[in-house]
């Protein structure tokens, strides 16, 4: 179960098929090799050349166009605004990626996703009308800093500020007993989601199953409940 990819893909529509991504630097990148990866078409552009080649030697994207991104014309005739979803990977050049935003808004995009390198950029992106704004470095850096001081916990999916689904190694204190008697809810005010070892995972699990060293766990509550957790 991978709980961070679920931030950037609970947004896809399960209908949507195609996507642009314009900017072809490592974020850029990886987005279209990961859509490719799942079977998805897509398109990636870039300003420079070398990059639009590379992705195509490379094999990360089915389609890629060299294109600047600031000129309305250029992004339709590259059919650019017939996509559904189109991904906005240019995190350093802050006007571009301002220009670019509203360019695929206002023909009438669907849904943008864009990059942001800072809260600043987050708060334009915004306002020129994306609809969901990511900031890679920022959540990389979070995550890290819970994996070296909380290393039992494997994933972290964060719902609100507040409240997170996490996936966590189970306690040492939990072994041998069973869901019923490690009384989640009522001592830690989590919810158990499922329960597992090995990529394979039971849903929902039966108050009288018991937990063993070296499975995993996910749950629901706040992050404060959650940080009681004896791990
Ligand atoms: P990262 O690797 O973290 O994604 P980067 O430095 O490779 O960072 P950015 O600087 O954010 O990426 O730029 C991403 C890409 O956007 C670059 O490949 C750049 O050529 C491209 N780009 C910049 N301006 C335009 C534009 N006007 N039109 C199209 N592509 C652009």
């Amino acid at each position: 179960m991978n709980l961070s990819s679920l931030g950037f893909f609970r947004n896809i529509r399960k209908e949507n098929q195609q996507f642009a991504v314009i900017g072809l630097g490592r974020f850029g990148r990886a987005v279209c090799g990961s859509l490719h990866r799942l079977g998805y078409e897509v398109l990636g552009t870039d300003i420079d050349e070398k990059r639009v080649a590379q992705v195509l030697t490379d094999q990360l994207a089915a389609h890629a166009v060299q294109l600047d991104s600031t000129e309305p014309a250029a992004l339709k005739q590259a059919g650019i605004f017939e996509f559904d979803t189109v991904i906005i990977a240019i995190g350093n050049y802050l006007q571009e990626s301002i220009i670019t935003t509203l360019n695929v808004k206002e023909a009438g995009v669907h849904y943008v996703v864009a990059k942001a390198s800072s809260e600043v950029h987050g708060t334009l992106l915004r306002r020129v009308g994306a609809d969901h704004v990511v900031f890679p470095e920022s959540e990389a850096g979070c995550a890290l800093a819970r994996s070296l001081t909380k290393p039992a916990i494997l994933e972290h999916f964060e719902l609100d500020p507040n409240n997170s689904i996490v996936e966590v190694m189970v306690p040492e204190e939990f072994h041998g007993r069973t869901v019923t008697e490690v009384e989640l809810r009522s001592r830690y005010g989590l919810n158990l989601l499922a329960v597992g070892q090995s990529e394979k995972f039971e849903i929902n699990p039966d108050p009288s199953r018991r937990l063993h060293k070296g499975q995993v766990m996910v749950v629901i509550g706040s992050n404060r409940d959650i940080d009681r957790l004896p791990i």
